[in-house]
């Protein structure tokens, strides 16, 4: 247990604001670094230094004040971690995790020599040799910093070489995908493993953005309980020390295989659900898990259908159609307080709970209809 129940966030967006919300009713203090002044997390209460998380001056003085440090974006500046490590502090994730992670194609060398099965991919030197070793069509990835499909090319043929990336890439086929599912799995300082009901996502098309998540996925029994297994086994192929939440996303083939894609080491938009869906949600699990307390019960409450509340046009929000979204029952909105609107991003997101999963998502198509976060030109 901690000393001092003081946390450290690297990074104050909105999931450190929703590990804040949901945490400090457990008594404990959050401590956030993030370079804009009254971040999302400072607004609903945790201290704040103004600074870069890759800067290691600004982390070292976040470091100085809390008990121990966890994360709110996985790209961040691991060399100045590994020092501060060494001088004793706790850090979850570990940063040799992070590290692991964040280069796309050592994560899924991991995957793969742990015997989980993933798509066909390759290390190559060159876009030639990915022409010549897969032909088209094929998936370029890079390596670092990618998110949300940034950093992901289909590349269908000659045509679309000239957008390709030159380098610090690799590649992989391209999966005929009949859905992308999503496992959340925390492990806590005991060893202690638990694992959340199976998720469905689905993707607004034009700026491949996760938009709606769906729980329980409409997938069959047997695919969900070994998607479960499959998640278990990959946050036990990133080795002992892997301590916190992680999401581990997967495909479902059209020829009914499962394939893992990725893990991300921290709370997932995958996973927003659980803040009124589950027993424990998502960001009080990853505090649980990290803090060494027992992790809470995962069970599904009610269905739950996420929708995911994207910017439109740029400048200041202005929130649309609050009133009409909450008159539907069973809406739970949560915004992140961000201070500018720009198209598609993540400004907040809709709960909607309910007793039967086809009234769910009727209603979340409600609340797209009416909910609208505008921006606001000075
Ligand atoms: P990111 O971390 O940027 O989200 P992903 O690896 O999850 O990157 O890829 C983004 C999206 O691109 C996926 O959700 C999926 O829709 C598509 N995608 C990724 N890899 C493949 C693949 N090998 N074949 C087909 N589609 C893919």
């Amino acid at each position: 247990m901690l000393k001092n129940k003081k946390i450290g966030i690297l990074g104050g967006g909105q999931l450190a604001r929703m590990m804040v919300l949901e945490t400090k009713k457990l008594g404990f203090e959050f401590v956030v670094l993030d370079p804009g002044p009254n971040c999302p997390a400072a607004q609903v209460g945790a201290e704040q230094v103004v600074g870069s998380f890759k800067d290691e001056q600004d982390i070292y003085e976040l470091c100085q004040q809390v008990d121990l440090i966890t994360f709110d974006i996985e790209h961040i500046n691991i060399a100045s971690l590994k020092k501060l490590e060494k001088i004793g502090l706790k850090i979850f994730p570990n940063p040799q995790i992070l590290e692991l992670i964040q280069d796309k194609l050592l994560q899924k060398q991991t995957l793969r020599q742990a015997g989980l099965p993933v798509s066909r991919f390759m290390s190559v030197a060159d876009i030639e040799q990915a022409i010549s070793s897969f032909g088209f069509p094929f998936v370029q990835k890079k390596r670092f910093g990618g998110y949300d499909g940034k950093g992901v090319l289909l590349l269908r043929d000659k045509s679309d070489l000239k957008k390709a990336f030159s380098q610090d890439f690799y590649i992989e086929e391209f999966v005929d995908i009949e859905k992308e599912i999503a496992v959340l799995v925390a492990k806590n300082l005991s060893g202690d493993i638990s694992v959340y009901p199976v998720v469905e996502m689905i993707f607004e098309e034009r700026a491949n953005i996760c938009d709606l998540v769906i729980c329980p996925a409409r997938v069959d029994p047997q695919l969900a309980s070994k998607a479960r297994k499959l998640a278990i086994q990959s946050i036990s192929a990133l080795g002992e020390r892997a301590i916190g939440i992680f999401a581990i996303e997967m495909f479902v083939t059209k020829d009914k295989r499962l394939l893992v894609n990725e893990i991300a080491p921290r709370p997932h938009n995958a996973g927003h659900f659980t803040l009124n869906g589950c027993m424990t949600s998502q960001f009080e699990q990853h505090i649980r898990a990290v803090t060494g307390l027992p992790l809470g019960s995962t069970d599904l409450l009610l269905p739950t259908v996420m929708l995911n509340i994207l910017g439109q046009g740029t400048g200041t929000p202005q929130v649309k159609g609050l009133d009409k979204a909450l008159a539907i029952p069973g809406v739970h909105v949560h915004f992140y307080g961000k201070k500018e609107v720009r198209p598609f991003r993540k400004m907040g997101h809709v709960n909607i709970t309910a007793h039967d999963l086809e009234e769910a998502l009727d209603k979340a198509h409600q609340v797209r209809q009416v909910l609208h976060v505008v921006g606001i030109e000075a």
